[in-house]
C-alpha cells in the first residue's frame, strides 16, 4: 500500500512497549453515537470527559499502554 507523505491524519505509530501496531487514538470529551460505535469496533479509545494538560494521545490494544506524543507511556493496571 502506498503511504502518502504528510498524511498526518492517519498517522499510525508502533507501540513503544510491545512494538506492535495495535495503537489507536484516544478521543477525549463526551462521545457521540458515531464515536461510541468506533470505540466498540476498537478503532478509537475513549479517554473520558476529564482532560488535563498532560494526557496521553494513543492507546495500545495489545498491552493496554497509554502513549504520549513524545513516545513515553504508562500501563494502567486492571484494578485502577
Ligand atoms: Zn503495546
Amino acid at each position: 500500500m502506498m503511504k502518502l507523505k504528510g498524511d498526518r491524519m492517519k498517522k499510525t505509530i508502533d507501540c513503544p512497549s510491545c512494538r506492535t501496531g495495535s495503537v489507536i487514538s484516544i478521543i477525549y470529551g463526551m462521545p457521540d453515537y458515531q464515536l461510541l460505535e468506533q470505540a466498540e469496533k476498537g478503532e478509537i479509545h475513549l479517554g473520558g470527559c476529564i482532560v488535563s494538560d498532560n494526557d496521553p494521545h494513543y492507546y495500545c490494544k495489545e498491552c493496554h499502554a497509554y502513549i504520549y506524543q513524545n513516545n513515553e507511556f504508562y500501563i494502567k493496571k486492571e484494578n485502577e
